[in-house]
């Protein structure tokens, strides 16, 4: 146990690049075991490999720029991601209208059957389909 922790003291480990690397992995031989297409398996182990490379690397200058430099692309990525899956989200629970006198757009619950709405900005009512 010890001889392991001496070898691993010095090693640069995980980080997000790191797991990004074997969740892909995964999903490719996922997918190789599905379509049997070989191109997707080699390509499962060329990453699980990457990622072994980079967790017990030495480097840890180049490996923490590899990392910055794909934290730069992934988190506005994520971002986008989770912005659009809250507006999808929001488009299941509301119905989005304009209000037909001034044309300010409103939101109203749905599922809640035709109902009465009054307009934040020129305050006339209306009915709505929701
Ligand atoms: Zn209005």
């Amino acid at each position: 146990m010890n001889r392991l922790r001496h070898w691993l003291m010095g090693r640069y480990g995980y980080d997000e690049l790191g797991a990004a690397l074997l969740i892909f992995a995964v999903l490719m031989m996922f997918v190789a075991s599905l379509t049997e297409i070989v191109f997707f398996m080699s390509l499962g182990f060329a990453l699980f490999f990457f990622a072994a490379f980079r967790f017990f690397s030495r480097d840890m200058y180049r490996r923490k720029l590899e990392n910055d430099r794909f934290l730069r692309r992934w988190l506005p990525a994520r971002a986008f991601c989770v912005k659009k899956i809250g507006s999808i989200k929001k488009r299941i629970q509301y119905k989005y209208f304009k209000c037909p006198f001034c044309g300010l757009d409103l939101r109203a619950p749905r599922k809640k059957g035709k109902i009465t709405v009054t307009c934040n900005r020129c305050k006339s009512k209306f009915g709505q389909k929701t």
